[in-house]
């Protein structure tokens, strides 16, 4: 290296907006699920980049699709159309229930073109009364202004001035919150169909049935954030597909490039239309690059074969948490889907998920946490299952340290 300072850990709080407290531990390469940090010390990845690298590290397809596209095109603009994200379009289209597809950077920019179009849809078809949005306690969508006003945790939004308006808030598998709130006026519903940020919680079938049946009934629209929960995670392509629920609007981003940075809103014709030339744009959004990765990814991930590993990879996982969990009796519950998967601490230990997420970095293994309570794991679709088998034994190490 040539520069004349130290690439460390000090020079973050040197040189960046102290809106992060970032691990010691800075990671400088990766392949499949392993990586190395500044050391050359080695992890299991049970973390996969907060649920976005869904093949892993450098996936040689995904490496390939960049560097292909890399020596063609890098970007138009949205004054021209490409050929990736016509690819990438017609490829989710054709695998979901949407017929329109647009574009975006990120899931808050995703989950932000879905509020402006349902306002927008509202607006053009039923009158200037119908704003309302209804959103769920401890629900995530994002940090733009609006999309963190949508999401469920107040302390977020709190201390930024005037929020925008009209957005209310219901208690996640709880109907009758929902019906309290819901009226004519309501104009969308936007939920995760498996909390993530709020602590891997799982919707019951009866409400994530009922929330879809109170928008039919008063016309609002209904937007799965599938932000987390889409591109495979939690098995089928999207988690709608194995819910018996379609929306009306679906978001997607994080696994979707795999690590490079691309959002997706999926709609219909219909409410489609409603976003006409002019109303709503990104100059990234469904640029060459992010859009060629896109589609290796779904190419990839949108087999029998991915989706299948997955469930097998979740109930290795699944048995080797509950085995750990007999001899150390640390959690009070494993749960979640598919590969997104939560361990809930015991009332002996509240409030410490932190502690052991640090731990298991010391062990040599990458997890995440979900809120203070909750460790969770997201790690690689295709994970090698000796790479689960030899993180978990890592992790039980860690687990051991902090519970003897
Ligand atoms: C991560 C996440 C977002 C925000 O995505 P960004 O790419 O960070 O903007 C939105 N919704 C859900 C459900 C998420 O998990």
């Amino acid at each position: 290296m040539s520069e004349q300072f130290s690439v460390n850990r000090e020079l973050f709080d040197d040189v960046m907006v102290p809106n992060y407290a970032p691990s010691a531990v800075i990671p400088v390469r990766g392949q499949g699920s392993r990586m190395w940090d500044q050391q050359n010390k080695e992890y299991v990845d049970f973390a996969g980049g907060i649920a976005v690298n869904c093949l892993g590290h450098c996936h040689p397809a995904l490496v390939g699709a960049l560097q292909k596209q890399s020596e063609k095109i890098w970007h138009l603009s949205n004054v021209m159309t490409n050929e990736p994200a016509l690819r990438l379009a017609k490829k989710l289209v054709d695998s979901t229930f949407a017929d329109k597809v647009y574009f975006a950077n990120s899931g808050a920019e995703s989950n932000e073109a879905a509020l402006k179009l349902a306002r927008r849809w509202a607006l053009d078809i039923h009158g200037s009364d119908k704003t309302q949005i209804i959103a769920f306690n401890q629900g995530f969508h994002g940090r733009t202004f609006f999309t963190v006003t949508v999401g469920g945790q107040a302390a977020y939004s709190d201390g930024f001035g005037p929020k925008p308006g009209d957005i209310v808030h219901a208690e996640y598998n709880n109907l009758d919150s929902v019906r309290a709130l819901i009226s004519d006026n309501t104009c969308a519903i936007m939920i995760e169909p498996l909390q993530g940020e709020g602590g891997i919680v799982s919707p019951t079938d009866e409400f994530i049935k009922g929330v879809r049946a109170l928008c039919d009934k008063h016309n609002a629209l209904l937007i799965f954030d599938e932000v987390q929960t889409g591109a495979g995670r939690l098995g089928p392509l999207y988690a709608y597909m194995d819910l018996g629920v379609t929306p009306d609007i679906l978001t997607s981003a994080k696994g979707l490039g795999g690590g490079i940075p691309i959002g997706a809103m999926l709609t219909t014709t219909d409410i489609a239309k409603h976003l006409k030339v002019g109303t709503h744009g990104s100059t990234y959004g469904g640029n060459p690059l992010a859009c060629a990765v896109g589609e290796a990814v779904i190419d990839i991930i949108n087999t029998p074969e991915v989706q299948s590993g997955v469930k097998a990879k979740a109930q290795t996982f699944i048995n080797g948490l509950h085995a750990i969990n007999a001899k150390y009796d640390v959690f009070k519950e494993i749960r979640g889907k598919g590969l997104l998967i939560g361990a809930v601490l015991n009332d002996n230990y509240q409030g410490k998920a932190k502690d052991f997420l640090v731990a298991a970095m010391e062990e040599g293994v990458m997890t995440l946490v979900a809120g203070a309570n909750v460790i969770r794991f997201a790690p690689s679709l295709v994970i090698p299952d000796e790479d689960i088998i030899e993180g978990l034994a890592r992790f039980e190490k860690a687990v051991a340290k902090i519970a003897p």
